[in-house]
């Protein structure tokens, strides 16, 4: 749709999607299957979390060999088949209130009649000494970008969820020793990837314990372990320490405007609506239990549908 202020005629998309992860992606497919007129923006890399995932073996029908990667770029491409356009924008600002939503971007500004925010999390840190000195330097986040640089060498995890203990045993691919750190003496991961990680040779675990430091100056050189239970503190001697205790939404944007929890998840009904007409979210940014590729592209697909029976009713 077209519309024409000041004499300037100006696009209006039936829904701007933010962010390009699995919730985005599948939003987008639906909204263009129904002919919907779909922008989805997204500021880094199209797939998100999903493509700091190698071994993606709990998405119906990814199986041998499907990696975060390869299923976001087949998600992509299907999207793109229907329709959906894409840019590579940074969101700086939002007006979601009225009946048309202005999205300013870093260089250009949007407009739609529905927004759908799909803007994920990001890692949280785990908050030992020297962390973001080390970062990069020894200190990651990410297996699937950095493994290859501890190939036989010592490696840390830090934490004992599904990220943990999946990335772990990937990690154990190219490293000598994986020595999961985890605060209590039982791991929160799924039965199934604590089954394969306590079979593998070369992952260990040190129990009820917290990293406190990490040691180095230009390099990460080992770090210092305490004892949650007994105060005690000890060194392991590691090339590389990977940190996976949770992630945090991105919802700074639309703070103050949208209705969130105490962490900043945005709160939304069955049907994805937030408290603001028109405008919906979808995946890891929305309080919800499971954070899942399948849930996110469920919450995409919801989205964008109800965000189709929000325009019949509003503009036709
Ligand atoms: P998570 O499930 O929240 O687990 C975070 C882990 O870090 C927990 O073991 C937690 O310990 C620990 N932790 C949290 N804060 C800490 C702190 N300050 N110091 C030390 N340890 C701390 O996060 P996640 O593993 O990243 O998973 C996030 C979501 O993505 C989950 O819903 C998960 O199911 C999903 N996910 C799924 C898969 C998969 O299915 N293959 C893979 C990755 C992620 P406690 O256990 O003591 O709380």
């Amino acid at each position: 749709m077209k519309n024409e202020e000041d004499g300037v005629m100006e696009h209006i998309y039936d829904t701007i999607i933010i962010g390009g992860g699995p919730a985005g992606l599948s939003a987008g497919l639906y909204a263009s299957r129904s002919r919907m007129d779909t922008l989805i923006i997204e500021r880094a890399k199209f797939g998100g979390q999903a493509t700091t995932t190698d071994e993606l073996d709990n998405y119906p029908g990814s199986i041998e060999g499907c990696t975060g990667t390869s299923l976001s770029k087949r998600m992509k491409k299907q999207a793109e088949d229907f329709g959906t356009q894409f840019v590579k924008e940074e969101v700086v600002e939002v007006e979601l209130q009225g009946d048309i939503k202005t999205i300013q971007c870093k260089k250009e500004t949007y407009k739609a009649k529905t927004i759908i925010i799909a803007t994920g999390a990001y890692p949280r840190l785990g908050g030992f000494k020297n962390e973001i000195e080390l970062r990069g330097k020894g200190v990651s986040y990410c297996a699937t970008c950095d493994a290859d640089f501890f190939t036989d060498l010592d490696i840390a995890v830090f934490g004992g969820g599904d990220s943990a203990i999946s990335e772990a045993i990937y990690l154990a691919k190219f490293g000598e020793t994986v020595t999961v750190i985890h605060r209590r003496d039982e791991l929160r991961a799924a039965k199934s990837l604590q089954e394969k990680a306590f079979k593998n040779p070369k992952i260990k675990f040190v129990w009820d314990s917290i990293i406190q430091e990490a040691k180095g100056d230009e390099i990460l050189e080992g770090l210092v372990l305490k004892n949650v239970k007994t105060g005690e503190l000890s060194d392991l001697r590691v090339d590389g320490c990977f940190v996976f205790v949770g992630y945090l939404p991105i919802s700074d944007l639309f703070k103050g405007m949208i209705t969130m929890s105490e962490r900043g998840d945005i709160i939304t009904d069955e049907e994805m609506r937030t408290n603001i007409p028109g405008v919906y979210a979808a995946g890891d940014i929305r309080v919800k239990l499971l954070r899942q590729v399948i849930t996110a592209a469920a919450d995409g697909a919801i989205a964008a549908t109800h965000a189709e029976h929000y325009i019949e009713d509003k503009f036709n």
